[in-house]
């Protein structure tokens, strides 16, 4: 891994042949050619504008719903956890936040200043642009009905105002207009005295602490759970906590997880889903849908 040094004015980071295993939260997967961590929006607007149309491009915020195949990922990786982070309250119970502000930041930034709404998103490890992209959500709490606006940029640079009805929006599902990324949204929230938000969120910090293996390089729930199901009853009931192959395990503690125990490769990772997915439909006659991102291209370890 190198970083270079940019000559066209750009103020951001690029490295090049980047492990994505620092970037993930399975701490698994190969190389991206290039990943440019922005300084901010417009100079993500300047990358873009210099980038040829033929650059392929991902778009990664905390990578905690991320598998990236051992082959890596070809083209642009752009980074926005920890930049394009800003949080404002621009009204008296609207907040507009930038795509790679924490989940956690956010949430508490909310609390300060007595909003309520989006204490769910306090245990949630990932970037707003994350959450947009996913329809994070959390203790009945999802993150599209708090949305009235989000600003979106396409390949070519250009800034986009949407409005939510722009947006189909389903559990851990989100389609929008083809080509564009998150780069902020405006939340509406209720005003709300803010030590009861704080105390709430610690409760579900809690709850969280108690049934998921925090702690352990995840990335959360593998499989979405089934119309009135869930996925981590199927697995479990199909005997497969436990169940590893090379350095990937279902967790002991919550079966739709997938833990790194040490040294686990991306295909790994991906051979466990499989294998998991396989015995559950075999068992239960049900197919299990992914809601974690596989991106990236198979290949050996690199
Ligand atoms: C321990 C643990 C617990 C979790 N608990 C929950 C939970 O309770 N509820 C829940 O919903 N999820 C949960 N997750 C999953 C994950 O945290 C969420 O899906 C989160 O929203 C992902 O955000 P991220 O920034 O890490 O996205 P990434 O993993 O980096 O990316 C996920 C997808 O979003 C896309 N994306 C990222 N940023 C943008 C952007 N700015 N614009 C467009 N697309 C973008 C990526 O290309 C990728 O396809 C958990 C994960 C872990 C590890």
């Amino acid at each position: 891994m190198m970083a270079v040094a940019l000559d066209s004015g750009l103020r951001g980071e690029m490295r090049i042949d980047e492990s994505m295993a620092r970037h993930t939260s399975w701490r698994a997967g190969g190389c991206a050619d290039r990943l440019y961590r922005p300084a901010d929006i417009e100079d993500l607007v300047a990358l873009l504008r210099s980038l040829p149309e033929s650059e392929p491009l991902a778009w990664v915020g905390l990578g905690s719903n991320l598998l990236v195949r051992d082959g890596g990922i070809r083209g642009t990786v752009i980074l926005t956890k920890g930049v394009i982070d800003s949080a404002a309250q621009t009204d008296v119970n609207r907040v507009r936040a930038e795509a790679g502000i924490s989940c956690a930041k956010l949430a508490r930034f909310c609390a300060r200043a007595g909003l309520s709404g989006a204490e769910f998103l306090a245990g949630i490890p990932g970037t707003f642009g994350g959450a947009l992209a996913m329809n994070a959500g959390a203790f009945g709490g999802e993150t599209w009905p708090l949305v009235v606006e989000v600003e979106t940029i396409d390949r070519r640079g250009e800034l986009h105002r949407r409005s939510p009805d722009e947006y189909r929006v389903g559990y851990r599902q989100v389609e929008g207009p083809r080509g564009e990324w998150f780069v902020a949204a405006t939340l509406q929230l209720a005003q709300e005295e803010s030590e009861a938000n704080t105390q709430r969120m610690r409760e579900l910090l809690d709850a969280r602490g108690e049934a998921q293996p925090i702690g352990q390089p995840s990335c959360g729930s593998v499989f979405r759970n089934p119309e009135g199901d869930h996925a981590a009853r199927l697995i479990d009931s199909a005997g497969l906590k436990g169940r590893c192959i090379g350095g990937a395990c279902v967790s002991e503690k919550h079966a739709n997880f997938i833990i790194n125990s040490g040294g686990a490769t991306a295909t790994d990772i991906e051979a466990l889903i499989e294998m998991v997915a396989a015995e559950v439909e075999q068992q239960h006659g049900i197919v299990l849908q992914r809601e974690v991102h596989i991106v990236g291209e198979r290949g050996g370890v690199q």
